[in-house]
């Protein structure tokens, strides 16, 4: 029976980027990451594959040449942990024991929770789409060309999302596509969203809904997407809020559906989550040590950690980094100070504002903005777009998972 010195679920953004990170500064350490998928995908891509502003096949890499050399891989899903004896099982029954675990399984999509969803989205006739999965995006780019006017709904479910910034950043570029092929003159396009602000954040709501109130946006609130039907193509709609606007149902001719998110329920099953509160379900750690509340071999990062900053990609990364430094820390000083590394809830998701065009939305806790750029965090910036258009893809590639 081996014990690993540091066992890792889920080998995507946070996953990977603690694995090589942890075997660049100690290549002794003997790592595994369980990960039943076969490939990656740098997931803000999604957006750029769905309107065929980048390919899917750019945005994607072969899980093994991505996991760090010397690091075992179990190719299959964590359903279990046992976290009184160190153990995680495998949904083929096998155990893996290790001395310490990092938690970074990524959120569920649930396609399920919107009855009609599925089966519109695997139905090519039907034009509704959804970036949340790579079929998904491929079926955005293929509806969007076929698209000559008419009504376009977007809809913002409840609850936890990675990228919260996304189901907006769509309808943006979308409407500039738009603009630039003569079509936006003969569409109309609504968001539906079931809050009664559009992002939340104080400056990028003054900006965001000035922007789409240019762009000539509707937008729905306090309504949430409850049914689809594929045949009518209508969507009909649940009142979440006590406002005094109900609309019951939309007729659409192209549909963008974010669907509703969740954390895996192993994480409840091992009993390593918050049973209340807004983290329900999620991992209870502690916001700046990532360190579960109640076991100190284990670790979260990315989505899957109950912490009040958004989920985004540049969070993992730099939870990962943090998380990592505090296990090589903890193992070469047993018996003296740590000099442990505390993340300060840093988290950068950019709004694209149109083609061209971003706000670089870079936070810390409590909404904290960190201006790492000499310009205005609530002016949309051409740089912010050329950073994440061409600059951070291959940074992600070549330089963060890579551990560096
Ligand atoms: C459309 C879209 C746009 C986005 N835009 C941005 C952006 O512009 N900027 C940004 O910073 N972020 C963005 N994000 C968010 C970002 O991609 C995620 O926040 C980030 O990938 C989270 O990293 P993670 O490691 O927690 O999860 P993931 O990268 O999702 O990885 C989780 C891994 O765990 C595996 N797994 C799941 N269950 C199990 C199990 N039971 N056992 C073992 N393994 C398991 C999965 O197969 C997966 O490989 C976007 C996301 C989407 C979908």
């Amino acid at each position: 029976m081996t014990t690993f010195d540091v066992a890792i679920i889920g080998g995507g953004t946070g996953g990977l980027t603690a694995a090589s990170r942890l075997l660049r500064k100690q290549p002794k350490l003997s790592v595994a990451i369980i990960e039943p998928s076969g490939n990656h995908y740098y997931q803000p891509g999604f957006l750029f594959a769905a309107l065929g502003i980048d390919k899917l096949e750019n945005i994607q890499r072969p899980m093994a040449k991505l996991i760090p050399k010397g690091c075992h891989w179990f190719r299959d899903a964590a359903t279990l942990i046992e976290p009184h004896h160190n153990k995680v099982i495998l949904s083929n029954g096998d155990e893996v024991f290790y001395r310490s675990l990092i938690i970074s399984p990524g959120l569920i999509t649930q396609l399920d929770a919107i009855t009609g969803l599925n089966h519109a989205l695997s139905d090519p006739t039907t034009p509704v789409c959804s970036v949340y999965t790579p079929a998904g995006c491929n079926k955005c780019r293929i509806i969007l060309d076929q698209f000559i006017g008419g009504t376009m709904v977007f809809s913002i479910p409840a609850g936890p999302l990675k990228c919260n910034a996304a189901p907006i950043k769509i309808i943006n570029l979308i409407d500039d596509l738009l603009r630039r092929s003569g079509r936006r003159v003969v569409s109309r396009l609504i968001l539906i969203t079931p809050y009664n602000h559009l992002f939340g954040l104080q400056g990028f709501e003054q900006t965001l809904a000035s922007v789409l109130k240019r762009k000539g946006v509707e937008i729905l609130f306090g309504h949430e997407v409850e049914h689809l039907d594929a045949a009518n193509q209508t969507v009909h709609l649940t009142a979440t809020t006590t406002g005094s606007q109900r609309i019951a149902q939309l007729k659409f001719d192209f549909a963008h559906i974010t669907p509703r998110m969740k954390a895996p329920s192993f994480i409840k099953d091992s009993g390593l989550h918050y049973d209340s509160g807004p983290f329900e379900n999620f991992l209870k750690v502690d916001p700046f040590t990532l360190r579960h509340m109640n076991f100190e071999n284990i670790f979260g990062v990315g989505d899957i950690s109950g912490i009040p900053t958004l989920k985004s990609s540049e969070a993992a990364l730099e939870q990962a980094r943090v998380v990592s430094h505090n296990i090589l820390e903890a193992s070469a000083h047993k018996n003296t100070p740590r000099r442990n590394r505390l993340y300060n809830g840093f988290t950068a998701c950019p709004m694209y504002l149109g083609l061209g065009f971003a706000l670089p939305c870079q936070l810390k806790y409590e909404g904290e903005i960190v201006s790492k750029f000499p310009w205005n965090p609530f002016e949309p910036s051409r740089l912010s777009w050329l950073k994440s258009k061409y600059l951070l893809p291959p940074f992600y590639w070549n330089f963060s998972l890579r551990g560096w």
